[in-house]
């Protein structure tokens, strides 16, 4: 027992102490030290608090979109960064009045709706329509021409649960554009299973699109067990008759903001380490694990790394605009600064909820692979592993800066095992996040960002293709 003590006590003050070809035995203290500072924190938590219920909801456009950025921009300010400043974003905005629903026949039965974002409304006495269902999209694309005339749609797919979220991608498939399909087969409404691993009757809103050319026809989600009710009565031979009422508003071009907080490097200034997420929300939850917790977390590393000392690079924190309309905010921030792509030596965006941190990836070059383990050794006792695929993906407002350039971008892998019981729902709100949890999220950021900002040589993407 005392061996494996004495094993314990040497292998931590190896951590704090031996010097790496990347990092002096200096700079490592100062990593435990702001490791430990961190863990011990609950900034990340006052943060998140105050935009969840200050603000609360964050649907881009709205008054209190408004009010986020400029709550954003005083919080930046009251931490003290360097530099705070704001970069315009244009996006197209929407806006959701009321929903109902119901099964008419055979029995009535109330049903828990919600529209998808950019879904027009439907008559004011709502529209009226036998359901037909379609376990998948393809299913769907394959029903013969016409054969949907004066009916409702429904794609019952169901999405799988998993540590790393990957159950999500095929079924948004449905989301992205169920409803274009089914308006192509004569359909006069589109209706699909909720995009979650919920059993709560909360229906997940989302993104979704119009075709030019195709007729727009009101787009919802059901609540899982509403979208099982429906299943069954089918499975049963029902004639299932719903009618939907949804009342939304397209208000054309909307402009918000990009909130950025830097603190300067103090040799290569123009060098930056991007971290951050995305400030607005969907309306009907508070947005707290999405994307309130990756904004409150990564402005809280940025300031417990500035307690510390300033890194060599910088460290430059943003915040994007009307992520959840279309990454429109990060659009605009990776053209703005399209020349100057090449500045960013370490990108890292923070939008999978609040659960633990459980591995580190990077996808950066080979070279500098010894600075990617150093960084990892130093997450491990945060119980990050290392997952050394080198083949990050970055969150989704780093796919504009993938897009544009090969850049040096990393993941830190969140438990996503019950994110999407809560994602995009009015059940996203603050008491889903705990504490100690969004600690040790926001140390294992700070750490990251740190060494990133001050290894000895700069961070280099893959060559491009
Ligand atoms: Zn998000």
């Amino acid at each position: 027992m005392k061996k494996i003590i004495t094993g314990v006590l040497l292998a931590s003050s190896f951590l704090v102490s031996a010097a790496e070809p990347e990092f002096t035995a200096q700079q490592l203290k100062q990593v435990a030290e702001l490791r430990t500072n961190a863990s011990n924190s609950d900034l990340s938590y006052q943060l998140l608090e105050s935009l969840t219920t200050e603000i609360g909801p964050r649907l881009p456009g709205t008054e209190n979109d408004k009010k986020a950025v400029a709550w954003a921009q005083e919080k930046f300010q009251a931490l003290g960064f360097d530099k705070v400043w704001l970069e315009e974003a244009t996006f197209p905005e929407w806006r959701r009045f009321s929903e109902s629903g119901k099964i008419l026949t055979p029995s009535e039965q109330t049903l828990h709706l919600t529209a998808l974002g950019h879904s027009v409304s439907t008559p004011k006495d709502g529209i009226t329509a036998e359901v037909i269902l379609f376990e998948t999209l393809d299913e769907l694309i394959a029903a013969p021409a016409n054969s949907l005339k004066g009916k409702i749609a429904y794609i019952n797919y169901r999405m799988n649960r998993d540590i790393d979220g990957n159950g999500y991608g095929p079924a948004v498939r449905a989301r992205s554009t169920g409803s274009v399909e089914a308006a192509k087969k004569g359909a006069i409404g589109y209706m699909m299973r909720s995009v979650s691993t919920a059993h709560h009757r909360f229906a997940h809103t989302g993104g979704s699109h119009y075709k030019d050319g195709v007729t727009k026809i009101p787009n919802v989600t059901i609540a899982n067990p509403d979208a099982d009710q429906i299943a069954r009565l089918i499975a049963l031979g029902k004639n299932v008759t719903v009618n939907i009422n949804v009342q939304n508003e397209d208000r054309g071009q909307g402009t918000g903001f990009n909130v950025i907080g830097q603190f300067n490097g103090t040799q290569n200034p123009e060098q930056y380490v991007l971290i951050g997420g995305h400030l607005d929300s969907w309306d009907l939850g508070t947005g707290a694990l999405d994307d309130g917790a990756g904004v409150a977390l990564t402005m809280a590393a940025a300031k417990h790394i500035s307690e510390i000392k300033r890194p060599k690079r910088s460290i430059r924190v943003v915040l994007f605009a009307a992520e959840e309309l279309g990454l429109w905010g990060a659009k605009a921030y990776f053209k703005q600064h399209a020349k100057e792509l090449d500045n960013i030596v370490a990108a890292a965006e923070s939008d999978f909820g609040a659960d633990v941190v459980y591995g580190f990836e990077s996808n950066v070059s080979a070279q500098s692979l010894p600075v990617v383990r150093a960084i990892a050794k130093q997450l491990a006792p945060l119980n990050v592993q290392y997952i050394a695929k080198n083949t990050a993906n970055g969150g989704p407002d780093l796919i504009p800066l993938k897009n544009a350039t090969s850049a040096p971008i990393f993941d830190l892998h969140q438990d996503g095992t019950d994110y999407f019981d809560y994602h995009h729902t009015a059940d996203d709100t603050l008491d889903k996040v705990d504490p100690e949890k969004l600690k040790q999220n926001t140390a294992a950021y700070a750490v990251f960002a740190f060494m990133a900002a001050d290894a000895r040589t700069t961070i280099k993407p893959k060559p491009a293709k």
